[in-house]
Order: structure tokens, then sequence, then C-alpha cells
């Protein structure tokens, strides 16, 4: 859709009329029937630990945030997480943290990955495939990941823009370190995602574009992106947005755009879109979203995974019913890989369940 230029995309997040959302929403949601079909990916998503290193300005689960109570999972219980997703009928689980900088996270996590991809891979079959979301890692730690079995990496850029980048984090973190991390990530073979958050406060719509072009440039294979919600044991708490940004409408139009721009990636509806708004995962699936990230993390622990406030949880039978009611069907027993990174991939280590997938052989 080469008429999307700059001032187009600058038009469409400047003037958020229903009508005209309405019909970029049909527009996006046709590409996405034409390019990659009807089907919704689900990803079992298992928030491990909460323990972080960081100490992002917007996130409740900041370093400096002394009123969490931190939770670390063991090895056992993600274990067996895992295997009762798969059993479940999911066939692919993301696991998630805090930042981990410590070789002994990294171990830890090698180990899980090993321990998952052997029970869940002993019926000839390739297991559950293995998103990861854990942060910034270097280079021979996202090599030793990958070599254990995990194919995904979820990695938000938060904004393209340096300057308000800044803004969102102490001076110890940069873009220009995200974007380091993904172009290793990529350069190891993992199908690589990122994606902002939209309302953040300082953000311009002008920002939005330049995250659209950056997504683009960056050629990526996944895309999370949602609002900002704001969390009272953060910096961030007091200060006001851009009222030119609705977070909502405005997470639904960068979606959307995204989706005409880059028609055969994955894209997930996210819980923060889901937590604004009760509707928020049909919106997100009509504005072109084929991911969803049931959350099965046990639920002793998942109130202290308090990234925003009012967090909301589905289950999976209510995600499923949702997901058919608004016209789209759940792929069962599938990875549900990115196209894009089919059409892009180069590495051989996955090849095998690629092609079992694409046989659809059980
Ligand atoms: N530590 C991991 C994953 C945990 S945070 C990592 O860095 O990738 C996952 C995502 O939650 C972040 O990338 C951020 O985009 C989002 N997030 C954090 N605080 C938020 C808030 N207040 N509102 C909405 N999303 C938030």
């Amino acid at each position: 859709m080469s008429s999307l230029n700059y001032a187009a995309l600058l038009d469409y997040l400047s003037d958020v009329d229903s009508g005209r959302m309405r019909t970029l929403l049909d527009q996006a949601d046709q590409v996405r029937r034409q390019t990659i079909g009807n089907e919704v990916y689900l990803r079992g998503l298992i928030e491990y630990s909460n323990h972080c290193c960081r100490d992002c300005f917007y996130c409740g689960l900041r370093r400096g945030n002394r009123e969490l109570t931190r939770y670390q999972m063991n090895q056992e219980e993600i274990v067996e997480y895992a295997r009762q997703a798969y059993q479940a009928g999911f066939h692919s689980l993301a696991l998630q943290s805090g930042e981990m900088v410590d070789k002994k996270g990294v171990d830890n996590l090698v180990e899980i990955i090993g321990r998952i991809k052997s029970i869940t891979g002993n019926d000839g079959t390739p297991g559950l495939g293995i998103t990861l979301s854990v942060g910034e890692l270097s280079y021979a730690d996202y090599e030793r990941l990958f070599a254990a079995g995990a194919h995904r990496y979820l990695l938000r850029i938060e904004t393209s823009n340096p300057e308000l980048f800044a803004r969102l984090h102490p001076a110890d973190q940069s873009l220009q370190r995200r974007i380091e991390c993904l172009e290793a990530l990529k350069a190891i073979g993992y199908q690589v995602g990122t994606g902002v958050m939209v309302g953040l406060p300082g953000q311009t719509v002008e920002d939005l574009v330049g995250d659209l072009r950056f997504f683009l440039e960056q050629d990526i294979d996944m895309l999370g992106l949602g609002p900002f919600i704001s969390h009272p044991q953060t910096p961030l708490y007091h200060q006001a947005a851009n009222p030119e940004i609705d977070p909502l409408r405005h997470t639904l139009i960068v979606m959307a755009l995204a989706r005409i721009l880059m028609p055969d990636i994955n894209m997930v509806a996210s819980t923060a879109l889901q937590s604004l708004h009760t509707n928020g995962l049909t919106w997100g699936l009509k504005a072109g979203a084929n991911i969803v990230m049931p959350v099965i993390t046990p639920a002793e622990y998942r109130e202290n995974y308090s990234i925003y406030s009012g967090k909301q949880y589905k289950s999976w039978q209510q995600i499923q019913s949702e997901v058919e009611t608004a016209g789209y069907q759940v792929g069962l027993w599938k990875w549900g890989d990115s196209l894009h990174w089919y059409k892009r991939r180069i590495t051989r280590p996955i090849l095998e369940a690629d092609q079992y997938h694409r046989e659809d052989k059980l």
C-alpha cells in the first residue's frame, strides 16, 4: 500500500474520526484475511519471575518499586505448567520475566527450555514452540537460549524516539542498545518481535508514525503494541499524557496501519489492550491481530506481575469463544509462526519443525 506515505500516516493518526477508523480497520482486516487468513494463534504466557534489575519509569516491576512482593517460580513449577498447557492444546508458550543480567538467570532459563522441549517433544513432534521475553542480554546469552530451543523473541523498543526513550528510562539504558539486541536476535535466527506503548506522557502522533517506520525498516517478524496504562508506584504516574493521543483508539489505528504496511507479520492483541476495554480483544483482532497470549501464570503469582494497574485476565475458553464470535478461528496444533519469517529465514535448526508444521501432520 504505497499510498501510505509519511503524510498519509500522520493524517490517519491526527484525525481519529470513528467512521474513518472503522474503514481503516476494515481495510486491515481485508489485508489480513487475504495474506494470512482468519486463524488466530494462542501463546500460553507464563510470567515466571517479577524480579527486575532495571528501573524503567513506566513499569510496576521496576527495581525501585519496594512495595511489590517479588517471586520466582521454580523449574518444577514452570515445567509442570508448560506440560499442562501442552496437554490442553497450546502449541506455543511464551516465557516472560523482569530483566535478569546475571549468568545464573540465563543458566536457569536454558535448563527450563531444555526440560520443556524434552517432555513435550518426546512424542515424535517438535513439542512446544517457545517465545522468550526476558529483555536485554548479550549475544552469547541469546545464542545459548536459541540453541536450547527458544525460537521467537519479543523485545519492545517502547518508543522509536531516542529523546522520549531517554525520558522514560534511567541513563544506563538506551534505544541504541535495544536496537543492537534486535539485530543480534535476528542474526542468530530468532523470529524477532518488537513494539511500543501508545499514549506515553510526552509522546506525539509524529512519534507513532516514526514507530511504524521503525518497524518497517527493521523488517520485523512480530509486533506487540499496547496502550500505556499508568501504574501508581512509578515515576510516570503523575505525568499527564498528550491529550491528542487516545491510548485505545490510537493503539487500534497503529495496529491497523501496521497490518496494512506489513501484511505477513504476526501481531498480538495485547493484554494491555484487553485490560483497557472489555472489547479490546475483539477490536484488536479486527485491527489485524492474529496472536493472543492467554495468561497461564499460576493465580498465586499473577497479581504480583503488575506491570500496570487493572490487568485483566481472560481464560483460554473465553478467549477462544471471543475469537470465534469475532469471525476468526483458533489455529490448533500449529506453532503459528510468522509468515514473514518463513520468507526470510536464514538458519537451519528450525527447518525440521517448520516442515512438520507446514505439512500439518500429527
Ligand atoms: N522485561 C521484559 C518483559 C516484561 S515487560 C522485557 O523487557 O521485554 C513487557 C512490556 O510491558 C514492556 O516491554 C512494556 O512495553 C510493557 N509495559 C511496561 N509498563 C507498562 C505500562 N505501565 N503500561 C503498559 N504497558 C507497559
